[in-house]
């Protein structure tokens, strides 16, 4: 369960945000979330909204907005630099699952659409960025 520890995480980054523009009311925060991350979306909101709670009541921060967004993930072959997203089609359900679980294990199931060279880089999808609009 990771979920917590992550929406943790976006709380302690909005609070510094808020802090460093010294306002208590933030406009709005948008959360970018990897197509490659094991994230059970509905845990971290669930979290996340406890813990903007917690944000309003003992430390007087509001958030107005926000707003949870998912990114595709994208590939881009070192061989051909041909640039190619998750095709849900080519990969079975259980590679996914395994990719979810260890990304650095995509390399085994997936290879370059143009070239089929399996050394890419992981461009998009990866990671879990955290938007923060003070105004
Ligand atoms: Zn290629």
């Amino acid at each position: 369960m990771h979920e917590w520890a992550l929406a943790e995480a976006i709380i302690k980054l909005i609070e510094y945000k808020a802090l460093e523009s010294g306002i208590n009311r933030v406009n709005y925060v948008k959360v970018v979330l990897g197509e490659l991350q094991q994230v059970d979306e509905e845990i971290l909101l669930y979290a996340f909204n406890e813990l903007l709670n917690i944000l309003k009541n003992e430390k007087n921060i509001e958030v107005v907005k926000y707003q949870l967004v998912k990114e595709k993930a994208e590939f881009k072959c070192n061989r051909c630099n041909s640039i190619w997203s998750l095709n849900t089609n080519t990969v079975s359900a259980d590679e996914l699952e395994m990719i979810h679980f260890i990304p650095e294990i995509i390399h085994s199931f997936i290879s370059c659409p143009h070239c089929g060279s399996h050394d890419f880089e992981i461009i998009r999808g990866r990671g879990l960025s955290v938007i923060v609009y003070p105004q």
